[in-house]
């Protein structure tokens, strides 16, 4: 028997305004890499609040990190620093290729601090010559205007035009569509390591070095947008580690609040010098309680149990999955770095991702999915394996249930 609540899933429908569909379900708590909702229902979390809850819900030394600040200081404006956020950035250059830091509140607003910090930066050497900015198919960098023009997927910029110009976009991996793409025009190549949203697709290695080699022969920048894969879940700190490959800028968000809203932009001293007082700015960029958290989430990464318990995780994820395949053949390719995984459907089970997602539900797993045809797998980082083990036989009865409702014949 379920108790009466103040708000339910209707709520949603009579309020909001309807830019998603959320599953039937509300979640009100979480503990790791469970959730209950309203009816004490509990679930396995195996999408992280998309790659969000990089140390899973409710961490105990993030609760204490934000306690701590809150007590202190909420929030002042840029026209004062503060303690947390120069904490952080010192982390952050400390721990990669960059310098200079600059925060905000998403990815979104970090990648367009990127990209019009490209831009400003060929200005200023090239008086307005060098404008192009190229991206890959199926790509996706955020949700404001001149993200969604950047990014690779049509259905987001659509009815919203007139759009930003100067915007020319790629097939993923081909080095010959790079080549003849960048040129002396070209002021920054944007680039997820991994593509998560379109699909779970890492890049290849050469891909990435070609795609240097392009920038630093026509003086353009290179920008990876690790706001998905960054922040450990490639097993690296960021993907760029792993490559070997190091951009001009790099953009994160998504797992460096574990929940709590903030993004940075990373680059070099003599890219940064392109911003000047007054240039760009965010209300809230460099908030001291989202810093206070995001420092704590950089420090528990730092320990070495971490980024090495992702590989071993990716291990338990790709077994546990290639085991379940084989009893039920639905899926045609499993990939995927560390804890970003993409299961893709098979030809007879194309466009049904969403159902694993809300048949997920009904067997007390939160599943995500890359496009139609890709069920997505964002974990947190340190998932308990009791907890992997139990989500994969829930998982194993979606996949059998779907199995069940049978195959659409392909040609
Ligand atoms: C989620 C995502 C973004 C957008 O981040 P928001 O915080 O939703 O604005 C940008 N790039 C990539 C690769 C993402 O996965």
């Amino acid at each position: 028997m379920s108790t009466p609540h103040d708000v339910t899933r209707d709520t949603f429908d009579e309020l909001m305004v309807p830019i998603y569909a959320p599953a039937p379900f509300i979640p009100v708590r979480g503990e790791g890499s469970r959730l209950w909702d309203q009816d004490g229902r509990d679930y396995i979390d195996f999408a992280g609040g998309i790659a969000v809850s990089g140390l899973g819900h409710v961490h105990p030394e993030l609760l204490e990190a934000l306690h701590e600040q809150s007590r202190r200081l909420w929030h002042l404006g840029n026209g004062y620093t503060n303690e947390p956020v120069l904490r952080l950035a010192r982390q952050l250059v400390e721990r990669t290729f960059a310098d200079k830091v600059l925060f905000c509140n998403s990815g979104a607003e970090a990648n367009e601090a990127a990209l019009k910090l490209a831009r400003r930066h060929a200005f200023e050497r090239s008086g307005g010559q060098r404008t192009e900015i190229v991206s890959c198919e199926q790509s996706f960098h955020g949700r404001t205007l001149f993200t969604v023009s950047v990014g690779g997927q049509a259905k987001y910029r659509e009815g919203f035009g007139p759009l930003p110009g100067g915007i020319r976009h790629v097939p993923f991996n081909d080095p010959e569509a790079a080549s003849a793409a960048i040129g002396p025009h070209t002021c920054a190549v944007i680039v997820e390591p991994v593509q998560g949203e379109g699909g779970v697709m890492p890049a290849r290695t050469e891909y990435l070095r070609h795609l240097r080699a392009l920038c630093d022969r026509h003086g353009a920048l290179l920008v990876f947008d690790e706001v998905q894969i960054g922040m450990g879940r490639s097993g690296a700190l960021f993907a760029y580690m792993k490559y070997g490959v190091t951009p001009d800028i790099l953009t994160a968000a998504k797992a460096l609040g574990n929940g709590f809203p903030i993004g940075a932009m990373l680059t070099r001293n003599d890219i940064a010098t392109s911003f000047q007082v007054g240039t760009h700015g965010t209300t809230y960029g460099g908030n001291p309680l989202a810093c206070a958290v995001a420092g704590k989430v950089l420090e528990i990464m730092s320990r070495p149990e971490v980024l090495a318990g992702v590989d071993e995780r990716h291990a338990w994820f790709m077994d546990g999955l290639t085991r379940i395949n084989e009893r039920h053949g639905v899926f045609s390719e499993l990939r995927g770095m560390g804890l970003l995984l993409g299961a893709q459907l098979a030809p007879a089970w194309a466009g049904r991702s969403k159902e694993f997602v809300t048949l997920g539900a009904r067997h007390g797993l939160v599943l995500l999915i890359a496009g139609p045809d890709v069920v997505r797998f964002a974990p947190s980082l340190i998932i308990p394996e009791r907890d992997v083990e139990e989500g994969l036989r829930r998982f194993e009865r979606v996949v059998a249930e779907l199995a069940a409702s049978g195959a659409r014949a392909v040609a």
